[in-house]
């Protein structure tokens, strides 16, 4: 199979759950996707697994994607890593939910985000801007300098970014 889930046999596409990778609803739907606009005459960028978010939706909620330290220093990679906690975010403190943190994985170097892992209130939620830096081959120092509200804890992906380069501010 390709990276358009074409198969071996013309006109048979493969998608989802059937063909491995991550078993998660979300994958399934972009690899559909990208099987499907080809047909209409677009040309989707292939789906990268290490973009697909993986959340468990316990208490607290855990969510990653991407790379961890050992995966990337296995693939290579030269890395820069910081962890976060929430208590050092306002929002977490009035919330009353200060246990857990949010760490991210970057390309020393570079800065590129490879990867973020976190636990805590409403990370199932906060992965999506790590995800999306790695869509646009972002920087753990773009993250940080994207001004993120306060009080919100979306802060801690903006803390967590900035710590890599350890320019946290409130931590
Ligand atoms: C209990 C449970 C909870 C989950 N919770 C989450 C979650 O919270 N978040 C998440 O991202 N993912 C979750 N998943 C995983 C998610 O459901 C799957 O990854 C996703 O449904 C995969 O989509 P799919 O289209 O590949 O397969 P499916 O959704 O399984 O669709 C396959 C379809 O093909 C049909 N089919 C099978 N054989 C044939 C045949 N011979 N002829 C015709 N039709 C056939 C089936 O009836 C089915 O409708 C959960 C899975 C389970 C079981």
């Amino acid at each position: 199979m390709d990276e358009y889930y074409r198969t071996g046999e013309p006109g048979v596409y493969a998608a989802g759950d059937v063909i491995g990778g991550y078993l998660l609803a979300h994958a399934a739907g972009h690899e559909g996707i990208v099987a499907v606009e080809p047909m209409a005459g677009a040309d989707p960028a292939p789906l990268d697994q290490d973009r697909i978010p993986r959340v468990t939706f316990c208490r607290p909620e855990v969510a990653s994607f991407g790379l961890d330290r050992a995966q990337a220093e296995q693939r290579g990679y030269r890395v820069d890593e910081s962890k976060v906690p929430f208590r050092a975010i306002g929002k977490a403190l009035i919330d009353g939910q200060p246990d857990g943190f949010c760490k991210v994985v970057a390309e020393a170097g570079t800065g590129l985000v490879l990867g973020m892992h976190a636990i805590g209130p409403h990370v199932t939620e906060l992965i999506a801007e790590g995800c999306y830096a790695k869509l646009v081959e972002g920087t753990a120092g773009e993250v940080g300098m994207s001004v993120h509200a306060h009080p919100t804890l979306a802060e801690i992906v903006g803390e967590a970014s900035l710590a890599v380069g350890g320019q946290a501010i409130h931590y």
